[in-house]
């Protein structure tokens, strides 16, 4: 099936064509590490990883870059304001380099906590200091750039597909943005590319002086480019990265090069916290940590995000979490079930009830491949889901085909976490396994995942391993 997907730069829908047969480039813009990220920023992420294994189950070689931004994204996400990595370390009294450091390690166990795959580059800003300054020089040579003092902007009139991608016209966004006046700036508009202050403490000495620093959107040209060549498939964001931080990063990217830059555009919509935008002052600002200690695994919230489409809202409130919850309970319980059936081998198969799940393949694959249509592949599951419940118990060929699908959506989707997997299957686990899962058990029991804690005990019982809780702890033998 053709994939499909909605161009951010040309405001349609286009079938998918990747540059280099087979092969897919693309570079998502990651993180800014001063804070650990919140749930909602985890929604571009998530979205990140669903476009991998969508291309990868279409048999693509998919490279992947995500940045980490460690400097020179100043508070107001434009040319003006502190550098949030360096306003957060006075706030907290502490080195930049080393929230850099907790807040990556922080970042990183999250995206596995989420179950996402991991990228094949996670490149550092900082760390690519001299590939930024090349790009700014040959906009400088080719008449993009202009340096004042030590000081480097880019110079918007050279650069007629300005505002393309955010619809935003250089002349409207003068009074419609407000940007401050600058000075030293041609036109108002113009962006930095380089700035300098000797009391930034994150600096560089560089052509342009002894304590520079990078604008945020030279960033991510420089690594894409290093990474990904001058031009790949896809490049991605949220909501909030349209404008200035991609139109920027086309200006620098495509001046420079003087070809194009990236084929598609992708943006994720922002997440909505109880109706609205999550702010400190409401204290609705929530960590993954605050969802697992109420309970929640991190796999619930990404079953969350994906039952609402990524160009729609989605809204997150512990009610609507604890339906996500209940809602991929069923999938795991439905799962264990059709394993069950596959064993007993009693229950019912008809033409009708193959057919039932051959469709519901057809509707799963063709949902995804119509711009990622993430809610109505997941409705073709309980579709399937409600319809065989209703027959009684499947039958092995329905159950054989029914675990198919599920695990051909799990490797699409991501909705099941891995360590269910040990080999229950074979009915083969090992002492040590056992022992792993009821010592999982015991702690997620603990932290009240009941849904977690039911799906080890199916798992173990699946497995033929009879467990009896007693005065002295858990005893377990193969029943
Ligand atoms: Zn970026």
């Amino acid at each position: 099936m053709e994939l499909r997907f909605y161009n951010s730069y040309s405001r349609q829908i286009e079938a998918f064509q990747p540059i280099e047969p087979g092969k897919v480039r693309m570079y998502h813009c990651g993180p800014t590490v001063y804070q650990r990220p919140h749930i909602g920023n985890y929604r571009a992420f998530l979205f990140a990883d669903l476009l991998r294994r969508v291309l990868e189950g279409y048999g693509y070689e998919v490279t992947q870059v995500m940045n980490l931004t460690d400097v020179g994204h100043l508070l107001n996400d434009a040319d003006e304001g502190e550098d949030k990595l360096e306003a957060q370390a006075r706030k907290d009294k502490v080195d930049p380099w080393q929230i850099v450091e907790t807040v990556s390690r922080a970042f990183f166990q999250d995206l596995d906590a989420l179950g996402v795959i991991p990228a094949h580059h996670y490149p550092c800003a900082s760390d690519h200091i001299s590939e930024m300054v090349a790009i700014i020089e040959v906009l400088i040579e080719k008449g993009h750039a202009y340096r004042v003092g030590d000081n480097v902007y880019f110079d918007v009139s050279t650069f007629s597909r300005y505002g393309q991608l955010s619809g935003n016209k250089v002349e409207d966004l003068v009074a419609g943005l407000r940007l401050e006046i600058n000075e030293e700036k041609r036109h108002p508009a113009d962006f930095a590319l380089w700035k300098s202050d000797p009391a930034h403490i994150m600096k560089w000495d560089t052509v342009f002086g002894e304590h520079g620093f990078p604008g945020w959107h030279i960033e991510c040209s420089a690594m894409a480019e290093k990474y990904l060549g001058k031009h790949f498939d896809i490049h991605t964001g949220g909501e909030d990265n349209v404008f200035p931080h991609h139109e920027c990063e086309i200006a620098q990217s495509e001046a420079a090069n003087e070809q194009a830059f990236v084929n598609l555009w992708m943006h994720t919509r922002f997440l909505q916290v109880d109706g609205g935008k999550m702010s400190k002052s409401l204290g609705n600002v929530y960590s993954l940590d605050d969802l697992v200690a109420r309970g929640f695994s991190p796999w619930d919230y990404r079953f969350l995000v994906l039952r609402g489409h990524y160009r729609t809202q989605v809204n997150f409130t512990w009610e609507i979490l604890r339906g996500a919850k209940e809602s991929r309970a069923k999938l795991i319980d439905w799962r264990s079930r059709l394993r069950a059936a596959m064993r007993s081998g009693g229950g019912v198969d008809t033409p009708a009830t193959i057919d039932a799940v051959t469709a519901a393949h057809e509707v799963f694959d063709a949902a995804i491949a119509d711009d990622l249509n993430t809610p109505e592949a997941i409705a073709a599951l309980f579709t399937l889901r409600n319809k065989l419940v209703q027959v009684g118990e499947a039958g092995s060929r329905t159950a054989d085909a029914a675990i198919a699908l599920l695990d051909h959506a799990d490797s699409i989707l991501g909705l099941f976490e891995p360590a269910a997997e040990v080999n229950v299957d074979s009915g083969a686990l090992s002492d040590d396994q056992v022992e792993a899962l009821i010592a999982e058990r015991a702690e997620v029991r603990a932290a009240k995942n009941w849904a977690r804690a039911d799906e080890i005990r199916d798992a173990l019982q699946t497995a033929g391993i009879v467990l009896e809780d007693t005065a002295s702890g858990v005893h377990w033998h193969r029943g």
